[in-house]
């Protein structure tokens, strides 16, 4: 493919169709999607099972009033509560992690009674009143403030740091297992157990943010269970509809119980659940999870090996991969789509995230490797 067939930051134009992990432009360039569809599309693009269960559900009945008992909408509920850690009971569809994640606060709020929330450096909840003040670049809010008040940011990863914080003011403590926009940050060992311990012991609430690390892309359906850390609140979007607009909040009864009236007409619409049921029930059927973490082990040791120290680092958990260089992530991902048909997302100036379908193989993955091996050492 030539350099007119790109638009500005090398992004292939005239993308098609995809299917599986691969993206295809009109002449049937394949492009491997290491990220392209940000971690959306667990099963790969088109899945047949979504296509079916979506396509049979747009012909039967798009919408109705989520009070109204759907048949797709309980599947979806029972198998999204089914897939989440034991103790997390009840749940509430919505439209975006960002408004998953706005729920969880307020629903933190309403049932602890308080209204502190301690969140993370380099945090990314999203960019609504309520996730954005939870959010940590100054960036995304100096413009738009004032924002939903009482935040207070600890250091990612320090423990120490993080049980100061809280007290019994405190309504939520919000962290994502491994942080994803911040650059693919994985804790050290025991912070989300302690994050545990100290919301217990103030009476407040812990919401794991699962919106990038859920749906089996760390190995496990959702990522605190690699860590066997159960939270009061998870919240998720992106994969859980394998590209339909969809997200998800599980809750424990105590959350659900203190919870006020909270609603969106979209919430949970027919469509969407038919593909969130879908998803899961193909994830779980199939253990893509499992998949995802035998690949993610394979491309991260290949990786380490061909980029040696050529890069600072390569980190994360299952299909969740950072790779710290020592240059410009932006210029390496530009590279990577125009001379290797690789799509790769940046997360931060100099980390190169790579997000791909769970369901990509060895002889992708071997691809991925190869052409990170050219573009880090004609960087360096
Ligand atoms: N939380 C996390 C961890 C995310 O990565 C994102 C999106 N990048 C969001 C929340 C916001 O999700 P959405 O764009 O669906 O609103």
């Amino acid at each position: 493919m030539s350099d007119h067939d790109f638009v500005s930051g090398g992004k292939p134009i005239g993308i098609e169709r995809g299917e599986g992990p691969y993206l295809y432009t009109a002449d049937e360039t394949a492009y491997i999607d290491a990220g392209a569809s940000f971690a959306c599309t667990p099963l790969g693009h088109s899945h047949p099972a979504v296509v079916d269960a979506v396509c049979e559900q747009v012909e039967n009945l798009i919408f109705i009033d989520s009070s109204y008992p759907v048949q797709s909408r309980e599947d979806a509920y029972a198998s999204f509560v089914a897939s989440t850690p034991d103790g997390l009971d009840q749940a509430w569809f919505c439209n975006s992690g960002t408004e998953a994640n706005e729920a969880a606060l307020k629903f933190a709020r309403s049932a602890t009674g308080e209204s502190k929330i301690v969140a993370a450096t380099r945090s990314f909840h999203g960019r609504t009143m309520g996730a954005l003040a939870a959010t940590w670049k100054d960036k995304y809010k100096k413009p738009y403030e004032p924002l939903a008040g009482d935040v207070e940011f600890v250091p990612y990863g320090d423990s120490e740091e993080l049980a100061a914080a809280v007290d019994d003011e405190t309504a939520a403590v919000i962290l994502e297992p491994i942080q994803g926009e911040g650059g693919i940050n994985v804790p050290p060992a025991g912070y989300l157990e302690t994050a545990r311990e100290v919301t217990d012991d103030a009476g407040a609430a812990l919401v794991f943010d699962e919106v990038q690390t859920g749906m089996g892309r760390t190995g496990s359906m959702w990522a605190c269970q690699n860590a066997g850390v159960t939270p009061d609140i998870l919240t998720t979007a992106k994969g859980l509809g394998n590209g339909l607009p969809v997200g998800a909040v599980a809750v424990r009864d105590w959350i659900a119980d203190g919870a006020a009236s909270h609603n969106a007409t979209f919430s949970g619409g027919p469509v969407v659940t038919a593909a969130v049921h879908a998803t899961i029930s193909t994830l779980v059927e199939e253990e893509w999870p499992a998949h995802a973490a035998e690949m993610g082990e394979y491309l991260t040791a290949e990786l380490e090996a061909a980029l040696g120290d050529e890069v600072r680092e390569v980190r994360g958990e299952g299909l969740l991969i950072g790779i710290e260089l020592k240059r410009g992530a932006n210029r390496a991902a530009r590279d990577l789509a125009m001379n290797h048909q690789i799509l790769a997302l940046p997360a931060g100036r100099t980390v190169l995230r790579l997000l791909p379908p769970l369901v990509i193989d060895e002889a992708d993955a071997d691809q991925l490797v190869g052409a990170l091996a050219e573009v880090v050492v004609s960087e360096s």
